[in-house]
C-alpha cells in the first residue's frame, strides 16, 4: 500500500480552479468525490452527468486499493505473523492463556479494585518490553504517585535489565493531567516526543484511564458526553496501536454495583462483582480485558474478561518484589 496521497487536481478533467470550487463546497479529497452521486457533483461543477460520472470513476479508480485495502485470509495471517509481537506477563500461566504474551497491535484493559495488581502488571509489562522486545515505553500517569521509578528498577534487574534513564521511557506526569481534556494532550505530547526522538515504542500506558474522566463528568445526565469524550480518546489510541504496532495498556478502577441483577451480571462475566469505571465504551474499544482481584496476602487472581480469541479463564498469579510471577 503506497503512504502517498493524492490530491484532486490529480483526478482526470480537475484542474486548480475546479479543485479549488469544489474544496470551497467541502469535497477537499479524491477519497470525498469517489463516494459523491455523479447528479451532486454535476450540479456543483455546471457540468454534464456523464462527465462528472467520468471524474467519480476516476476518483474511485485512483482511491479504492489505497483507501479500502481488503486482504485473503492468506495474506491477514501473514501479516500478523510478521508484525504482531507478544509481550510476556511475567506469569508463564498468564502467557500460555494469551497464547505466548498479550500481542501488539491491540488494547488491552486491566481492571480491578485498589491493590488489585492493575499497575504492577502494567509495570511488568513494560520491562518485558524493553527487555524482549527491545523496544521503548510511553507512560502517561493521571494520578500522581503511581508511576514509580524505583519500582520498575527493581523489576527490570530481576529481568537482568538495566532501564536507559534517557531513552527508554516517555513519561507525562500527572501534575499535568487534570481533566480529560489534558489527557488527551498527554497522548499527543508523548507521542510528539517519540516522533521527535525517533524511538520505537512497543507498550502505551494510560494509567489510568478512567479515573480523570471519573472525576470531570460527575452524574447521569453528563453520560452521553463523557461517552463521546472516551471514544474520542479510544479512537486515537488505537489508531496509535495498529500505526506503530503497539499495545495499548489501560488501568480502569471498579466500582459497586447498585442493582443486584447487574452485580449478578457481572459475576457471570468474570466471578467479580464489582464493574468497570468507563463502562460500555471502554469495553467495547478494549480488545482483551482481564479482571484482577486479590485472594490473599500473597495471591492474586486473573480473569480473561473479554477476549475475541481467548476462552473466558481464570488464572492465580503472584506480586513477588521480582514482578508477576507464578504461583510455585
Ligand atoms: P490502584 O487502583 O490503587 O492503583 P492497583 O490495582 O494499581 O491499585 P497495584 O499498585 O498494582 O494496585 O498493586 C499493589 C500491590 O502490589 C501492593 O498491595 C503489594 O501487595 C504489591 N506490591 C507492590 N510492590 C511490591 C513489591 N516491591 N514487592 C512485592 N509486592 C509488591
Ligand atoms: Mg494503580
Amino acid at each position: 500500500m503506497s503512504e502517498e496521497s493524492i490530491s484532486l487536481e490529480d483526478l482526470k478533467g480537475i484542474g486548480p480552479k475546479t479543485a479549488d470550487k469544489l474544496r470551497e463546497k467541502g469535497y477537499d479529497s479524491p477519497e470525498k468525490i469517489a463516494v459523491m452521486r455523479p447528479e451532486e457533483l454535476a450540479d456543483i461543477l455546471k457540468i454534464t452527468k456523464k462527465a462528472a460520472k467520468d471524474i467519480v470513476n476516476d476518483a474511485k479508480e485512483k482511491v479504492l486499493d489505497k483507501a479500502v485495502p481488503a486482504f485473503t485470509f492468506k495474506e491477514i495471517i501473514q501479516k500478523r505473523k510478521e508484525k504482531i509481537q507478544r509481550i510476556p506477563t511475567g506469569s508463564k500461566e498468564l502467557d500460555r492463556i494469551f497464547r505466548g504474551g498479550v500481542p501488539t497491535e491491540s488494547i488491552l484493559t486491566i481492571k480491578g479494585e485498589y491493590a488489585s495488581g492493575k499497575t504492577q502488571l502494567a509495570y511488568q509489562l513494560c520491562i518485558n518490553c524493553l527487555k524482549y522486545l527491545k523496544r521503548k515505553v510511553i507512560w502517561i500517569e493521571t494520578e500522581s504517585g503511581t508511576f514509580v521509578p524505583e519500582r520498575l528498577i527493581e523489576m527490570a534487574k530481576a529481568v537482568g535489565l538495566e532501564i536507559d534513564p534517557e531513552n527508554d521511557f516517555i513519561v507525562v506526569p500527572a501534575s499535568t493531567i487534570n481533566t480529560p481534556y489534558s489527557q488527551f494532550l498527554a497522548y499527543e505530547r508523548a507521542v510528539r516526543m517519540m516522533k521527535k526522538k525517533n524511538m520505537d515504542v512497543g507498550v502505551f500506558v494510560v494509567d489510568s484511564f478512567s479515573a480523570q474522566f471519573r472525576a470531570f463528568y460527575t452524574g447521569r445526565e453528563m453520560l452521553p458526553d463523557r461517552a463521546k469524550e472516551q471514544a474520542r480518546h479510544l479512537g486515537y489510541l488505537d489508531n496509535l496501536a495498529s500505526k506503530y504496532n503497539m499495545l495499548i495498556v489501560l488501568t480502569a478502577q471498579v466500582m459497586d454495583i447498585p442493582d443486584q441483577g447487574g452485580q449478578l451480571g457481572e459475576r457471570v462475566k468474570t466471578g467479580h462483582t464489582k464493574r468497570m469505571v468507563g463502562g460500555n465504551v471502554l469495553s467495547h474499544w478494549s480488545t482483551y480485558i482481564v479482571s484482577l482481584q486479590k485472594l490473599s496476602t500473597t495471591d492474586w487472581e486473573a480473569v480473561i474478561a473479554d477476549a475475541p480469541d481467548l476462552p473466558m479463564v481464570r488464572c492465580r498469579f503472584r506480586i513477588t518484589p521480582s514482578g508477576i510471577r507464578d504461583v510455585k
